[in-house]
């Protein structure tokens, strides 16, 4: 049932709503709307210091989810939505914000903070509409609006916090509780909209799409000031709203720029009529001082800056320290430390990982800072614990152990971007300057003189494989193939992935000698696959490949030039019958190359290979009698693309 005659509005329209949170999802489909979740990947990171008040700092975070989502899909869904909703509900209480807590204790933290006191909960909403232009560009639109609820908690007896807290349910919640389920239980009173507390204000969102499928009387639309964005002048035009093609009353039109929007903080507050405890903003170009129409402007002095994009620029000033910390404290057992004796002081740390307390303190402070470890005050010395993201992935026996990966990168990437200027100018990579070595002989070291560095590199790719590997070995169905062939599959990782997913298929993982010599180090103790996975020594280039009807090519080709690419791809087709099937597994580069910036970033450091998009690779299929059958972008590390011999 359509519960609100606007939703109706919406019908046949790609909505997508940018939330993995399955609470919006029901509340939205409850109302009869039909729309996609494609959750955002944007990190919710924002400063909260530099937001004046709390519901300023949801809406920035909305906004930013909601807009990444809106700039992928065209590229990494191949469809562009007409609406993307973002939502980011936050708690507040004595000027803090409260998230979703990251353990117990800090469930436990969160929770006797509420206790016997008012709280406000805050929902900031964005609504992205895009508009396909002639010239291929998109038109975005952004109206964003917040809904504050005033939460009374009664007040809460130890036993009745912790029961709750070991419920589980605080954990994905912000603020640590969920009202609508055992939460409700610890709520006194409730003033406004019931369901802003639950993740998403529908009335005010019904009310917002009534404004912009109806549109808003004149005398609010003359309040609107709305720009369209240049891309050939690099400037802002400003636009007559009465003149506006577009539906929308709120309309600010920008245009995607280099991969960037040009979108900046709202500080426009339209009319307050719909409720005392919200908010409605429409979105402005950041570049407001323009004098008349059709003139060009440039940024000037009185140009306040826009507050997320200024948090963005502070933190890639900052990554290389955030990156340098994760990997020390990696190295230096922090993490494996804190996961077998939780709650130690910086005095018991520095002991244990022979550091000077100074350089630990401040290690296990800004491993706080960075929410890797979270810590407690007990008899006014802080105890450190890993945060649940450090015990999922920081320790070397965490289910997603990335700590050989971090290893790796710190080992072996960190001194070649350190040459990173050199490497510009020169266009090559910087293995001589970094290692005293060049390249090949560090491949020489790597696979044939040093067991050590043997064991690391394999130890790095064994530990990304088997958090990527699922994701590489579901991405489509292959229970047509019987025989597959995993070329450089290392240690076997995402061949046991396979081998999970599809009962029918055995696998051969095909790698250099060196690697298949200690392959037993890696084989999983208790993997119910019946032995279907096995190994061949060989080498891609030079042997004979083994017969199979898929092969299996993850994070390989990146690594080589499109002539060794296509000398590989030419010897697996002529193994191959038709049906024969490829699966290709890398990060796809968007075709017009502005993304995503970890497939950018990896090809500075100007290894003889290439990142390329999932055109480029399928040309490169194709040239080889491949056709594609599936392109999959996993929202994992990897993407995957499924071709067919024909
Ligand atoms: N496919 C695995 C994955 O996605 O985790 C490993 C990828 S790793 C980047 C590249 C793999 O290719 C290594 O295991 C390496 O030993 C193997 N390799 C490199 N050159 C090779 C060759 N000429 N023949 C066979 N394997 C090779």
């Amino acid at each position: 049932m359509v519960l609100n005659p606007v939703i109706s509005k919406l019908a046949g329209k790609l909505v997508v709503l940018a939330s993995a949170s399955p609470r919006r999802q029901d509340i939205l489909r409850n109302a009869g709307l039909r729309f996609e979740v494609v959750p955002s990947w944007f990190k919710e990171t924002l400063d909260k210091g530099l937001f004046k008040a709390p519901h300023e700092y949801a809406v920035e975070t909305a906004k930013q989810k909601a807009l990444e989502v809106a700039r992928r899909m065209p590229f990494k869904h191949r469809k562009t939505p007409d609406m993307v909703i973002g939502a980011d509900t936050i708690v507040t209480i004595d000027g803090l914000i409260l998230e979703k807590p990251t353990d117990k204790d800090d469930a436990y933290r969160m929770l006797s903070r509420l206790s016997g006191k008012e709280h406000s909960v805050f929902t900031g909403v964005a609504i992205v509409l895009c508009h396909e232009k002639e010239d291929d560009g998109i038109d975005y639109q952004l109206i964003d609006f917040y809904e504050e609820t005033k939460v009374k908690f009664a007040n809460l007896s130890e036993d009745l916090l912790w029961e709750y807290i070991n419920s589980g349910e605080p954990m994905d919640k912000a603020g640590g509780y969920g009202i609508q389920a055992l939460g409700g239980m610890l709520v006194e009173y409730v003033h406004g909209d019931f369901l802003n507390v639950v993740g998403f204000p529908l009335n005010h969102f019904c009310k917002q799409l009534g404004l912009i499928y109806n549109g808003l009387p004149s005398s609010d639309r003359n309040s609107a000031n709305l720009g369209s964005y240049n891309q050939d002048t690099n400037t802002v035009i400003p636009q007559d709203l009465s003149s506006s093609p577009s539906a929308s009353p709120f309309a600010s039109k920008v245009k995607r720029n280099g991969g960037q929007m040009d979108v900046s903080e709202s500080s426009n507050q339209v009319t307050n009529s719909l409720s005392k405890h919200s908010g409605d903003s429409q979105e402005r170009l950041s570049l407001q001082n323009i004098a008349s129409r059709g003139r060009s402007v440039s940024v000037g002095e009185n140009t306040v800056p826009n507050k997320g994009d200024l948090q963005r620029i502070i933190t890639l000033m900052d990554g290389f320290k955030a990156s340098k910390a994760l990997f020390t404290a990696s190295k230096m057992g922090v993490f494996d430390l804190l996961q077998k004796s939780p709650g130690l002081d910086a005095v018991q740390v520095a002991a244990e990982i022979k550091a000077s307390l100074k350089g630990t303190r401040s290690l296990l402070e800004a491993c706080v800072s960075l929410g890797l470890l979270t810590s407690e005050k007990s008899h006014q010395k802080p105890l450190y614990k890993n945060s649940t993201l450090a015990a999922q992935f920081l320790g070397s026996d965490s289910p997603f152990s990335l700590h050989s990966y971090i290893l790796h990168t710190d080992n072996m990437v960190w001194p070649l971007f350190s040459h990173l200027e050199n490497a510009v100018r020169e266009g090559t990579n910087q293995h001589e300057q970094a290692f005293s070595k060049e390249a090949q002989d560090l491949f020489q070291d790597t696979y044939y003189d040093s067991q050590a560095l043997k064991l690391r590199f394999m130890n790095a790719m064994h530990s990304i494989a088997k958090v990527t590997g699922k994701a590489v070995a579901t991405a489509f169905d292959l229970s047509t193939y019987k025989l597959a062939c995993d070329l450089g599959g290392c240690t076997g990782a995402i061949a046991h992935e396979l081998t999970k997913a599809n009962p029918q298929m055995s696998v051969i993982v095909f790698d250099l000698p060196a690697v298949v010599e200690i392959r037993e180090r890696f084989q999983p103790q208790h993997m119910d696959t019946d032995n279907r996975v096995s190994f061949i020594a060989g080498d891609f280039f030079k042997d004979d490949l083994p017969e199979a009807d898929l092969y299996i090519l993850a994070r390989i080709l990146h690594d080589w030039s499109d002539e060794k690419v296509h000398f590989l791809l030419k010897k697996i087709a002529e193994r191959c019958t038709p049906g024969c099937g490829v699966l290709l597994s890398e990060i796809f580069l968007n075709e017009d190359r502005t993304g995503p910036s970890r497939g950018l970033l990896q090809a500075l450091s100007m290894s003889p290979g290439r990142q390329r998009s999932a055109q480029e690779y399928s040309s490169l299929l194709e040239r080889h009698g491949f056709t594609v059958k599936d392109i999959k972008y996993t929202d994992n590390l990897l993407d995957a693309m499924l071709c067919v011999k024909v």
